[in-house]
């Protein structure tokens, strides 16, 4: 059965995972607000990402750094420039698009023929619009006659041109251009700017990494697709430093550590995954080599995280703005030089919205359907749910929360019939309940039920924690 991005959203909502913002005053569109599970589901992703980036890697260090950066850095890494997506107005109906992602459409429609007719018609010579000239994107545009998506009918469109994405504020009293900042549209700028401290307070040798996991703001033109695209998200950034010459290698070995933890860690079905390497023409002016990892969303194939390599440019780029030397001194071969970089990144919440996509589960049971995500014990937002059959029994079941709760996040329901309490865990995406009735009880016994199978096992109160502790794993 086909699932459909409706079906998400509404499991999402339902279900106390993700929230309109501010919906008592009318919503701001495209903001969302992560409920009681969706908090839990969104701490677990990011634990494991740093249990496997920073834990259980000894050349890893985890950071944390400002929303409001010195708007120079903005100006040394190119962003005040080049951060932009390229928007297009459609002057019939004063709408604003991103003319790359219309283009891609367009590519998709004409499939097969893409490229022969776009090369032969336009001479352009890659399907990357993103990487075309704005003239070039304007031209195709217009000589393609690409339709307005909302209404359908062919748009009026004006020159495509660049958008800044940062969102500007003002610090101190005056709002003038000397009292501009800007709230960052990535995380990873910092880890360059701070590279010397980190080199001289840790004492790290070349190779290493610095990790960081926080918000970042960007005006875009379009978001949508519920939290796939917003204004505000949080990113999961890697910086990882390595010698020139080695950057190559290490960009290999870093898209095989991510697309691990994709499968192995967060347990993502590999068919729905694939890695696109950028071709020559489609990198950026500063990279060596970049790879998409791309997941098959209801809604097609859509970039999910990003390995960069980023060569040496961040930190030549603030040596230069900074006039101070970033270089790195190496002891063994003595020899000195700025570090080259690769760069694995990932939107926390676009990862969230994969999990829940990829876990949404539809089974015929007895000619019924039935709904549930199967979330891999370890991201699940609740792992056990304890309910007592009959409420005169809550006092014995709460006992066995208790000792439950000591170690997994739990949650205790007495409401509603076992088959309704069970459906709605299920699609929570819980992988145990724990169900205590006065026979079983008696004897010192529990019954724990399986959310995918929907087996059922009887396991003794003293032994319940090792128990669920050897099934998670
Ligand atoms: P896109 O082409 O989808 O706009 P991008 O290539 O500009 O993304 P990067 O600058 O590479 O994105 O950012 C790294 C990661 O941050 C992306 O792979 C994505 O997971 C996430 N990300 C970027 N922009 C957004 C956004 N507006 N909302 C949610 N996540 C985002």
């Amino acid at each position: 059965m086909k699932v459909e991005m409706k079906d998400i959203v509404e499991l999402s909502k339902a279900r106390w995972f993700v929230y309109a913002w501010s919906e008592i005053y009318g919503w701001l569109a495209n903001s969302w607000d992560y409920g009681p599970y969706g908090s839990l589901l969104k701490e677990n992703i990011k634990n494991l990402w740093i249990k496997e980036f920073v834990q259980k890697k000894d050349d890893m260090m985890l950071l944390d750094s400002s929303i409001l950066l010195n708007p120079k850095v903005w100006v040394a890494s190119w962003h005040v420039w080049w951060f932009s997506d390229p928007l297009i107005d459609d002057k019939n109906t004063n709408e604003r698009f991103r003319a790359d992602k219309l283009l891609e459409d367009l590519i998709e429609k004409l499939w097969n023929n893409a490229l022969n007719h776009l090369q032969s018609t336009y001479w352009v010579n890659n399907l990357v619009p993103e990487s075309w000239p704005l003239e070039k994107q304007t031209e195709v545009m217009r000589g393609e006659k690409v339709k307005n998506p909302n209404s359908g009918k062919e748009g009026n469109w004006t020159e495509a041109k660049k958008f800044n994405l940062m969102f500007k504020t003002f610090q101190w009293v005056t709002e003038d251009s000397t009292a501009t900042v800007y709230m960052r549209p990535e995380t990873a700028q910092w880890i360059f700017v701070d590279f010397p401290n980190v080199l001289r307070t840790s004492r790290r040798k070349i190779p290493f990494g610095v990790a960081q996991v926080g918000k970042a703001f960007r005006n875009e033109i379009t978001p949508g697709n519920f939290i796939f695209r917003t204004r505000e998200f949080e990113q999961m950034e890697i910086e990882y430093f390595c010698e020139p010459g080695k950057d190559l290698e290490t960009h290999a070995t870093w898209k095989a550590d991510c697309k691990n933890f994709l499968v192995n860690t967060l347990s993502l079905k590999e068919e729905n995954l694939r890695l696109r390497d950028h071709e020559a023409d489609e990198l950026s002016h500063y990279s060596n080599a970049t790879t998409d990892i791309e997941y098959k969303f209801p809604f097609g194939w859509w970039e999910l995280r990003w390995v960069a390599d980023r060569t040496d440019f961040d930190l030549k780029a603030h040596m230069s703005e900074s006039k101070q030397d970033m270089s790195y001194f190496d002891p063994v071969n003595n020899k000195k030089y700025v570090p080259y970089v690769i760069e694995p990144s990932v939107g926390l919440n676009r990862l969230f919205l994969t999990v829940i996509a990829d876990a949404y589960t539809v089974e015929w049971e007895w000619e019924e359907t039935r709904t549930y995500l199967k979330l891999d014990p370890k991201v699940a937002p609740i792992k056990v749910w304890v309910l007592p059959v009959v409420k005169k029994i809550g006092e014995d079941a709460k006992k066995v929360y208790k000792q439950l709760a000591e170690e997994f996040m739990c949650e205790y329901d007495e409401v509603w019939t076992i088959g309704k309490r069970y459906a709605r865990f299920d699609e929570i995406g819980t992988p145990f309940c724990v169900t205590i009735d006065s026979s079983n009880f008696e004897l010192g016994n529990v019954t724990v039920r399986f959310r995918d199978s929907m087996e059922q096992e009887i396991v003794a109160i003293s032994e319940l924690n090792e128990f669920l502790r050897k099934k998670m794993k």
